[in-house]
């Protein structure tokens, strides 16, 4: 009976003891399975939180950016870090619109070759220098400024092609909406506000262009750029789109001009104007020749602009 009971006591003891190591074994197990099975769901979370934005932290932004009219702010208004944005993305498409006019000299250069500045003696007025003359003998590698590639300054369309008559020679006017640039930079060019009060100006022998007028559509304005003196007739249609930075011809002395040199003119006016001829200051000019060219010059329709001060303008926002 003794041995018995030790045997029971002895079977009890492994019998614990398996029971007991077995309820350990599977506690392991199970602690090493939840223990996984919430890191990989903490992983995952992490990975979604990493991979998938908060749509309530970026939603209002992405609102503001779309949303928000670049024109309606007002002076009482703090910058917003959306309207920091809004404003780099204006520049940065700004200083993807202007080139220099001339190849192989900079922007910042440009002073260095300016031979005849802008002289703005009145809205109107035919006196005065409209736009800047740049011109010299040698320059940096350059011999002559004669037959140096003209480049277009803003992309556009052709509006005026000049068949070498006087005063601007060969020549080519390019039109480009002022939808295209920022509204710092239209703020500190567009001056036209009122076309009822525009100046009358009579000191230049103008046909009567009344008829004309009549097309102007006043809706929109554009900025209107013109090279002058060129070296032949530019090969251009009207309508045709030019691309900034593309050649549209070369360096001249055509024209009333005594050397050669690039007269550029910017003038901002009415949109979707075509001055196809354009001529002055010579017996043959045409009627319609000089209805354009008093349309352009004195009618205060088209305002002039410093040819230096948007290249300025450009230096200082880029
Ligand atoms: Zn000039």
């Amino acid at each position: 009976m003794k041995q018995f009971n030790q045997i029971i006591l002895i079977i009890s003891i492994v019998v614990i003891s398996i029971v007991l190591s077995g309820c350990s074994l599977s506690e392991d197990q199970g602690s090493d399975q939840i223990f996984t099975s919430e890191n990989l769901h903490k992983t995952e979370i992490l990975n979604l939180e990493l991979a998938t934005p908060n749509p309530s932290k970026t939603s209002p932004v992405i609102k503001d950016l779309t949303k928000t009219p670049v024109n309606n702010k007002t002076e009482d208004q703090k910058p917003s870090p959306v309207d920091k944005n809004e404003t780099s993305i204006n520049v940065d498409q700004y200083s993807l619109t202007i080139s220099s006019p001339l190849q192989g000299i900079s922007i910042e250069e440009l002073n260095e070759i300016t031979s005849n500045p802008f002289v703005f003696l009145g809205a109107g007025k035919d006196e005065g220098h409209h736009g800047t003359d740049f011109s010299f003998y040698q320059y940096k590698s350059f011999d002559q400024i004669e037959q140096l590639p003209v480049l277009a300054v803003f992309s556009g369309e052709v509006t005026s092609v000049g068949e070498n008559r006087p005063p601007y020679g060969n020549m080519l006017i390019i039109e480009t909406p002022l939808e295209n640039f920022s509204d710092d930079f239209q703020s500190e060019f567009v001056k036209i506000e009122n076309f009822n009060n525009l100046p009358n100006y009579t000191n230049l022998n103008c046909p009567n262009y009344s008829s004309q007028t009549t097309k102007i559509e006043l809706d929109s304005l554009s900025i209107y750029t013109l090279y002058a003196h060129l070296y032949e007739v530019p090969e251009f249609e009207l309508s045709q789109h030019v691309v900034v930075g593309n050649p549209i011809g070369e360096v001249g002395n055509s024209g009333l001009s005594g050397n050669p040199h690039l007269h550029l003119e910017f003038r901002i006016g009415p949109s979707n104007f075509e001055f196809d001829e354009m001529a002055h200051y010579e017996n043959n000019a045409t009627l319609k020749e000089m209805e354009n060219y008093c349309l352009w010059r004195v009618s205060g329709f088209f305002y002039q602009v410093d040819p230096m001060k948007i290249f300025e303008n450009y230096l200082q926002n880029r």
